[in-house]
């Protein structure tokens, strides 16, 4: 029933009246030219040229392209989405051609969140996937598509965390594509992977294959993701249940199950797809699996299909070893339960007697033979592992002394464009001192000047009244609508300023705010600075500063202890009003994702770290506040050790001695909590003065735009991708070249490398 073309284009200047200008001929080209299409489907963002392009780097028989493995991909449209601002841009709302037309209204009006990440290794991937695009390295991404997300969070008073699954349509979220089989195109793009159900018998899972375009801001170069969808009407019912959530730990059977639909998927996957890349970059070790395959490749290649007869362990080793050569692993936490262990037992479900062979040569923990250890298994397999920061670095080398040589750190970064408020950019694209800021994020190691600048520090405090207005308004809003949700749900509000009734807007933007947000894990010890009241609240009331406290974050849905800690926060909300006489507010906002990240880290006027050191490994939410110019105060913890600059862009608490094995503990004894909130106590009050008294004010600001200038040059992942692609030792053309050894000069995350 669709209207002929003319009408809709007659419609189209009907409705755009308000604009006056008609759409031009050339812009209407222009979103046709978005239109491209290959053997596995139509695309829209991006011409056929830079399609063409794009993929003939990657299927190329030079292998100089990078597959890129995750089990989490964070990258929602909500917080970057280039397809879509080049349309508002062009103020095209309809197009004459109905293909066209269909992607304009889904990219302009559909979802905009992905639920398929948990926290910072997502967020990472999906970052690094960005920057990448931005370089235009030939990269592929590969990760699972969880139709269930990772899961929604609501928040009651006494409960404290309810979790469910989250509602996401990948049908209809902009930039997804189902993608079709070439030799039958009505059909999905199917792969399918021997698999053992519980009884031993051998069962087929069987994936559909989707893929989600990282596209860069100037829409000609995109790195695409494999997205392996499990829960297909062919698979086995238990592997469409163990797909279904992000980092489901109903039973280690599941875990372990996760972990073989991403590892296995991924050969299946290229090889559907004619992806030939030599190196396989490994985002944590869940998809390590990746080996078997490839071992598995090698050996069929040299003893034909008898292979399993024929090979010795030898062969296997040596196999093994062939096929390290092509992996480059990152490793992200010295927390043990990031670590995969999985019973051996649990395997005898899984896998072959052959796969077995392989595991119990190259996976066998060390001191306990009765599990498998896949960060083992990762260390050894690879030709180059990193850490995420200096001090992650020495961490991995004293949990793994026997790989020590070959670790080195490349400390993690963010996507700069994702990042950046509009306020923000708003700011940075007025100010010649930061053009390009966009393409290069150098820029801001040349802005000294901007630190003297009158006009420039006017402006930046005014976009930044603008974010924490945002945030605080958001806020308010919240605790009215939680208020009112009260009457209808058998949720009580979360937050103590809920039940306060009175017109008055709680959170005043005008006051100090301080942000927390992360995983609710034990060591992030999300409650730290709440551990004496009385002395908190005595440093805000001595001098009337009234404070907001801003927290968000989700723990595992396992996670007690976790989960405690939200109970902890919400707690304490009364019993802190009420000592500081009503001048300290802190606020739990229930469903932390990206969104809420971005308003959070630039609205607030600090940003706060607490984690027990060294467990943070790096932490990247502070490098998102460094992008706005928002000062962090954090514990000497993973990036903030190399961001703290002797205190230029902000501030530094607690234990920040030499670290050894048994500081790795998690156990309550070991945290710290009063060594260290003490210490936030002696540093908080001078924030406040700074921040409150107009004779030191200036101060405040400098830290902030040092922050800025300091750190947003080293801590974005442009940089941090160029350090990656050392690792990869591709043949990259000499423009990107160039560009490559212009951010590797902007930092040296390990000058031993
Ligand atoms: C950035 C981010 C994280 C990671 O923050 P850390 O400081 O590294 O813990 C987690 N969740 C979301 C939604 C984020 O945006």
């Amino acid at each position: 029933m669709k209207p002929p073309p003319q009408s809709l284009s007659k419609t189209s200047t009907k409705k755009t009246a308000a604009a006056k200008v008609p759409i031009s001929p050339e812009d209407k080209q222009i979103v046709r030219d978005m239109l491209a299409t290959n053997r596995f489907g139509t695309f829209f963002g991006v011409s056929q040229k830079v399609l063409d392009s794009v993929w003939q780097a990657l299927s190329a028989p030079t292998g100089e392209s990078v597959t890129y493995i995750s089990m989490e991909i964070g990258a929602d449209l909500d917080v970057f989405h280039p397809v879509r601002n080049k349309l508002q841009q062009l103020a095209i709302t309809e197009h004459p051609d109905e293909t066209i037309n269909r992607f304009l209204q889904l990219f302009l009006q559909g979802p905009v969140k992905i639920p398929n990440y948990s926290g910072g290794l997502g967020i990472l991937a999906g970052d690094t996937l960005k920057s990448f695009a931005d370089c235009k390295i030939p990269v592929v991404g590969v990760s699972l598509l969880y139709r269930k997300g990772y899961f929604s969070q609501m928040v009651d008073s006494k409960i404290g965390q309810i979790a469910w699954a989250s509602e996401w349509e990948p049908e209809k979220t902009p930039g997804l594509y189902l993608l079709q089989d070439p030799e039958s195109p009505t059909q999905p793009l199917t792969i399918k992977i021997p698999f053992y159900d519980l009884k031993g018998t051998q069962s087929v899972a069987c994936a559909h294959l989707w893929l989600k375009m990282e596209i860069n801001e100037t829409l000609d170069f995109f790195v695409p993701e494999i997205l392996l969808d499990y829960q297909t009407p062919e698979s086995p019912l238990w592997i469409q249940d163990a797909a279904q959530h992000l980092y489901d730990s109903s039973s280690e059977k599941v875990k372990a199950t996760q972990r073989r639909l991403l590892g296995l998927g991924v050969i299946p996957a290229m090889e559907a797809l004619g992806i030939t890349s030599r190196t396989i970059h490994l985002n944590e070790q869940h998809g390590v699996g990746v080996v078997l395959s490839l071992i598995t490749q090698l050996l069929e290649k040299k003893h034909g299909s008898k292979y399993e007869n024929k090979a010795t362990d030898h062969h296997i080793l040596t196999a093994a070893a062939e096929v390290a050569k092509r992996l480059v692993f990152t490793i992200h936490t010295p927390v043990i339960a990031g670590h995969d262990r999985f019973h051996t037992s649990v395997y005898e479900d899984l896998i072959n007697p052959f796969c077995k062979r392989v595991l119990n040569l190259l996976a066998l923990d060390e001191h306990n033979h009765s599990v498998y250890n896949f960060t083992s298994m990762a260390m050894k397999l690879n030709r180059a592992t990193n850490s995420v920061s200096r001090l992650h670095k020495e961490v991995t080398q004293k949990q793994f002394p026997q790989y020590a040589d070959k670790i080195t750190a490349i400390t993690n970064g963010v996507h700069h464009l994702t990042w950046t408020s509009d306020a923000k950019a708003e700011l940075y694209d007025t100010f010649p001192e930061l053009h390009n800021w966009r393409r290069d994020p150098s820029v801001f190691a040349g802005a000294e000047a901007l630190h003297r600048n009158k006009k420039f520090r006017t402006y930046f405090e005014q976009a930044w009244r603008t974010d924490t207005k945002t945030l605080v308004d958001y806020v308010n809003r919240m605790l009215i609508t939680h208020r009112n949700q009260r009457l209808a749900t058998w949720i009580d509000p979360p937050n103590y300023l809920s039940y306060r009734s009175g017109g008055e807007a709680p959170l005043k933007h005008t006051t100090f705010t301080l942000g927390f947000a992360r995983r609710f894990s034990t060591y992030k010890r999300a409650d730290l600075i709440f551990e004496d009241l009385d002395r908190l609240a005595a440093m805000i009331t001595e001098n009337n500063w009234p404070v907001n406290f801003i927290y968000a974050g989700k723990a595992h849905p396992s996670d007690e202890p976790g989960q405690d800690l939200i109970r902890n926060v919400l707690a304490v909300q009364e019993e802190l009003y009420v000592k500081s006489n009503g001048l300290a507010k802190l606020v739990f906002i229930p469903g932390y994702d990206m969104h809420l990240a971005k308003m959070m880290v630039a609205g607030s006027h600090a940003w706060l770290n607490s984690p027990k050191r060294p467990l943070e490994a790096s932490g990247t939410s502070g490098m998102k506040a460094a992008m706005n110019g928002v000062p962090n105060v954090s514990i000497m913890d993973g990036w903030w050790v190399e961001g703290y600059h002797d205190g230029r862009t902000g501030w530094k608490f607690g234990y920040e001695e030499s670290v050894s094995s048994e500081h790795f503990s998690e156990q309550p004894s070991a945290l710290l909590y009063n060594e260290d909130s003490a210490s936030f106590y002696t540093v908080f009050p001078e924030m406040l003065r700074l921040f409150y008294d107009p004779a030191l004010h200036d101060q405040y600001i400098d830290k902030s735009i040092a922050n800025l200038t300091l750190n947003c040059p080293i801590f974005n992942t442009h940089r941090m991708a160029a350090e990656y692609v050392a690792r990869y030792d591709l043949n990259l053309t000499p423009a990107v070249q160039r560009e490559m050894v212009k951010f590797r000069k902007l930092y040296c995350s390990d000058p031993s490398f």
